[in-house]
């Protein structure tokens, strides 16, 4: 990890870079030409200049050894400037990640210091044609050469689709089928058989290099061979999933947060009906409050989650990261197509910006895992907590926000306790009806958890916030009192989400009959959290007012 100090400086570094290189004018000129700007890119990762990679690389190979919170905090920032400029950064720190995870201390060695020291540009191929989310369907192949009945290198085959950097990388991971198992080897770029396509035309981040790659008998060495050994490649790849979907999450939260910036100070000068935008509740209530909390959720769960991969017990968290990058992809996703409709015609027009930043950040919610498989993975897993704790993982959890809230009693736990056994009862349900059959329902499942989660959450770190007890890299946008408010509004939403849309789910499958229809609104406590919507206006009034700097105007009419 590193100090507070440098971080604050590599974000400063960053900006300024940026404010130079890359002015509105720029992104939009690039965007509209669609034009990856290969010399920004090099820039970028050139040890000389901004030299971005050393945060993500450990110390012993020459970078600075960020850990997952320095690396949330950097992509958050690259993700407000350009998504696609960020995807070229993202993308050779996936295609390190192998080596990191698998390699041998000699691969690591040479390759780590490569990128550290040479700015060398790496890309991730790992998705084909027809293996997309289902990776076990890969058909590249890595057929042995061997010599003197040694192996000394492998041919590869196949064919990659949709790679980020494709175009421009100097050096490829490339997972392919060996004879032992789905192995990732490291291919230079030209070497002979090699090829990659034109550059896709997509729908938005269109400042990235995405290509196809074809390989047609390329002969690598065998020390290429990730790890020296064959068959660890999935292995590698889901080791770092925690960590990755954080980035990819962080994404989605700076892309989300940069919309919401230009919306909120051109809504105090779009005068309508007499009256700045930002004076109608109409306007920031459904276009404004409703996104700021759902970023904030997402961010609580993102820093609690990096916290706990930095200390480094608890595994790789895959489970907690695909629910980062679902909200924070989901709430950036949504918060950018507000941010249209709050620019109104302009916002549909590209010199407005916001309608290139949801272009941009709906990939968030396509790379690096799907929402849908996203939903798939937490589902699953909470699945098996449900059936080990015998029904009580989430009453446990919910136990726990019942006793922040005898301590802090106005960050919302109490009703985040609501939304977690809420779920309980709906998972319960679904076991005893074996509703899980229903593919339909497992997903929507993973859907509640994580915004059951993700108000827990958020409960959490606002009674940090109020105690003074958050990480120190945190950031600190709103105030404790402010804080607190957010999480209170989210959390009215997550619980009333998780019982009837719990309910809908669970009575449509069949899993309660008209009989026991009143007996299980009971068991969720739904008057309960009816009653919890109490004061939810004031609060996104309270919201409102800190987002357009009118607390103490609102203080000194009170008084
Ligand atoms: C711009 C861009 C950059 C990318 N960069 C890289 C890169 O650098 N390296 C790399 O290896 N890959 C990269 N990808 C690939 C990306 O990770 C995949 O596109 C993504 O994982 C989805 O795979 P797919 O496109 O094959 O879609 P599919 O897997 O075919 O999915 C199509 C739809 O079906 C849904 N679906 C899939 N399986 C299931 C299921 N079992 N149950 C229910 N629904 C399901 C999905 O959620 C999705 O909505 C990139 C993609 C894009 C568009």
């Amino acid at each position: 990890m590193i100090a507070k100090k440098t971080l604050k400086l590599s974000l400063k570094s960053l900006r300024d870079f940026a404010k130079k290189q890359l002015p509105d004018e720029v992104l939009i000129d690039l965007d509209r030409r669609d034009e990856c700007p290969v010399e920004i890119v090099h820039q970028m990762f050139n040890p000389d200049q901004l030299a971005i990679q050393l945060l993500f690389l450990p110390e012993e190979y020459g970078g600075m050894g960020g850990g997952a919170f320095d690396v949330y905090c950097i992509c958050e920032e690259m993700a407000r400037i350009d998504l696609g400029i960020a995807t070229a950064a993202f993308a050779t720190f996936l295609g390190s990640d192998p080596i990191t995870v698998g390699a041998t201390p000699e691969q690591k060695k040479i390759w780590l210091s490569k990128i550290a020291n040479e700015g060398t540009l790496f890309a991730y191929g790992a998705t084909e044609p027809d293996a997309g989310s289902d990776l076990g369907a890969l058909k590249t192949t890595a057929e042995r050469v061997e010599k003197d009945g040694k192996v000394v290198g492998y041919k590869l085959t196949g064919n990659k689709q949709w790679i980020s950097n494709g175009g421009i990388a100097d050096a490829y991971t490339v997972l392919a089928n060996a004879p032992g198992g789905p192995s990732w080897f490291i291919v230079d770029k030209g070497a002979p058989g090699f090829t990659h396509d034109k550059p896709e035309e997509k729908h938005g981040i269109r400042l990235s290099n995405t290509a196809a790659l074809a390989l047609d008998n390329v002969y690598v060495d065998a020390d290429r061979l990730i790890g020296g050994v064959e068959g660890q490649g999935l292995l590698q790849a889901q080791a770092v999933f925690g960590y990755t979907r954080v980035m990819v999450a962080a994404f989605g939260l700076g892309a989300g947060w940069a919309a919401l910036d230009r919306a909120i100070p051109y809504s105090t000068k779009r005068i309508q009906a007499g009256a700045p935008l930002s004076e109608k509740q109409g306007y920031t209530h459904k276009l404004i409050i409703p996104h700021v909390t759902h970023l904030e959720a997402a961010r609580a769960y993102i820093e609690e989650t990096s916290e706990r991969i930095d200390a480094g017990n608890e595994g790789s968290l895959n489970t907690e990261g695909a629910i980062a990058k679902y909200m924070a992809s989901e709430a950036g996703n949504a918060a950018a197509e507000a941010a249209i409709q709050a620019f109104g015609g302009y916002g549909y027009t590209h010199d407005y910006f916001v309608e290139k930043i949801k272009r941009d950040v709906r990939i968030t919610i396509i790379y690096e895992g799907t929402s849908e498989i996203m939903e798939m993975t937490i589902s699953r897993d909470r699945w098996q907590q449900h059936l080990k704790s015998r029904g009580q993982y989430y009453h446990d959890e919910a136990r726990k926000f019942e006793s922040l809230h005898v301590k802090n009693p106005n960050v919302g736990a109490d009703v985040s306790a609501l939304a977690l056994h809420a779920l309980a009862e709906v998972m319960e349900k679904a076991r005893v009806g074996r509703l899980t059959r229903y593919q339909h329902i497992l997903l929507r499942l993973g859907e509640l958890i994580a915004y059951a989660e993700c108000a827990g959450s958020l409960s959490r770190r606002a009674a940090l916030a109020g105690d003074g007890k958050l990480h120190e890299k945190a950031v600190q946008r709103f105030d404790a009192t402010a804080q607190a408010t957010i999480a209170r509004v989210f959390a009215r939403e997550a619980a009333l989400k998780v019982a009837e849309e719990g309910l809908r789910w669970v009575a449509g499958a069949g899993g309660v009959s008209s009989a026991e229809i009143s007996a299980f609104e009971a068991a969720l406590n739904l008057p309960a959290i009816h009653r919890a919507q109490a004061g939810l206006i004031s609060d996104m009034d309270y919201i409102a007012d800190v987002l357009y700097n009118r607390v103490a105007k609102r203080v000194a009419m009170s008084a």
